[in-house]
């Protein structure tokens, strides 16, 4: 026997758990927000120290509340993030009950027993807002008991943390090259390990990339590229926020090299496809200011043109000649970071919500088994679904979705 009854349990109180429950508010639906850390957790605890967000503040938030004490163009750091959305739960008087963690969701007769920690609760519906970014995903290539420091990016916080000596940094989205970038900055010698990626501009004609990518409907695309499941976006609000140029990283002292794809003997091997990632991480910059230019024409804006974006620094001499593969001891590499992404654990949700690799089987977030929902997933209705100002839509759907159907549930002829 259940111990308590609500309508629904949101689980996880990050942006998307908050988010929902703001929704679910305005739906006057009872609900309860169960978060086994804090409110915003992950900004907490699983961010390096200097992260700020990769978007102006003013773009990078909920509609209805500004980041307080930040200009609208500057970048949060990931302690402001976190401390908005705790101002955020406590203006809508979220229920969040902070340190549950839920161990299993079950199928009970017409609802769902989730048990915690701290007891059971009795729901008729769940939302699931355990994040997008659950676990490091690491590849295994360098065995662990290899003689070297490894730290996936979520561990990373500081130089300080690392063995003194030069660094390997996998993986170039906005992970990989600012903890690169902070790692050279600090004295390192730094190898970054360069894959396909999106290089936007930072800005361009006097508008920062998210407003190019929102007013080109590129943050509203349903599905990703073909081939990928992730784009990988280099792009950082670090120091004001600038463009990520890796002609200008390699100029600073930076080795860049292909994908990183075996090891054997103390020795890591490289893709030969560095010049081709640099280059299709160059045509997707170009094709933005091209669609940026097309949308002004278009427009009429009286927007300057900016023909230094196109100018483009010499070819380095670490992507004319690649380094094919790195003797970590002969090049005094002492630590690996894999700044390589993320994979879920979903262990815990033991009912018809997953497809047989055990991922969430939906659509827009309504998952297969009814009154099972999913908040937060990448590309859960568009690309914008796993930033701070996409989720909020999605949870707008979500508590719609839970709102007509407890219509019906409560129809008496
Ligand atoms: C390095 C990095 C930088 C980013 N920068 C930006 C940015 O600048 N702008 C932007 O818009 N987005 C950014 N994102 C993307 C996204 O905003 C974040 O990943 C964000 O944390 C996702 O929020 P969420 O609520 O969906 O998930 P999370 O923040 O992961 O929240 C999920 C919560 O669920 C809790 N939880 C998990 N399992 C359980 C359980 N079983 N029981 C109870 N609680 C549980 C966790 O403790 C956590 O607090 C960034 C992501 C990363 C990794």
């Amino acid at each position: 026997m259940a111990d308590e009854r609500i309508d629904v349990v949101v689980i996880g109180a990050g942006q998307a758990g908050i988010a929902t429950s703001e929704h679910l508010r305005r739906q006057g639906i009872p609900h309860v927000v169960l978060e086994r850390g804090r409110i915003a957790e992950r900004w907490r605890s699983q961010r390096w120290d200097s992260l700020v967000t990769n978007g102006p503040v003013w773009h990078d938030r909920f509609p209805n509340l500004e980041f307080s004490g930040l200009g609208p163009d500057e970048f949060a750091t990931k302690e402001a993030v976190a401390d908005y959305f705790v101002e955020y739960a406590d203006q809508i008087d979220a229920p969040v009950r902070e340190g549950i963690e839920v161990t299993s969701v079950r199928r009970d007769g017409p609802g769902f027993r989730v048990e915690t920690a701290d007891g059971a609760i009795q729901a008729q519906q769940v939302v699931v807002a355990t994040g997008p970014f659950q676990l490091p995903a690491v590849p295994p290539i360098v065995p662990a008991d290899t003689a070297v420091t490894q730290l996936h990016s979520s561990d990373y916080r500081n130089p300080d943390q690392l063995p003194e000596g030069a660094v390997l940094v996998v993986g170039a989205g906005s992970s990989g090259v600012q903890i690169a970038d902070e790692l050279l900055a600090s004295g390192r010698e730094v190898y970054l390990s360069v894959g396909p990626h999106d290089r936007p501009p930072r800005r361009y004609r006097e508008r920062d990339f998210v407003w190019w990518l929102g007013v080109l409907g590129l943050w509203d695309l349903t599905t990703p590229p073909e081939g990928a499941e992730h784009v990988t976006i280099a792009v950082s609000g670090a120091d004001g926020g600038r463009t990520i140029d890796f002609r200008e990283l390699a100029a600073s002292g930076m080795t860049l090299v292909g994908r990183s794809e075996s090891y054997a003997d103390g020795v890591v091997r490289f893709a030969p496809d560095l010049a081709d990632n640099i280059a299709g991480g160059d045509a997707n910059y170009l094709g933005l200011l091209d669609a940026a230019d097309a949308y002004v024409a278009r427009h009429g804006l009286d927007l300057p043109e900016g023909p230094d974006a196109r100018v483009f620094g010499p070819t380095p001499d670490c992507v004319k000649d690649p380094v094919l593969s790195l003797d970590l001891a002969d090049a005094g590499v002492t630590s690996i970071i894999w700044a390589t992404g993320f994979r879920s654990d979903y262990s815990w949700l033991q009912v018809d919500a997953l497809d047989a690799d055990g991922r969430p089987a939906h659509r827009r977030g309504v998952s297969t088994e009814p009154g099972v929902y999913f908040v937060g997933l990448p590309w859960l209705s568009r690309r914008g679904s796993t930033f701070i100002w996409g989720v909020w839509h999605d949870a707008g759907y979500v508590a719609d979705h839970i709102a007509t159907q407890r219509g019906y549930a409560a129809y008496r002829p």
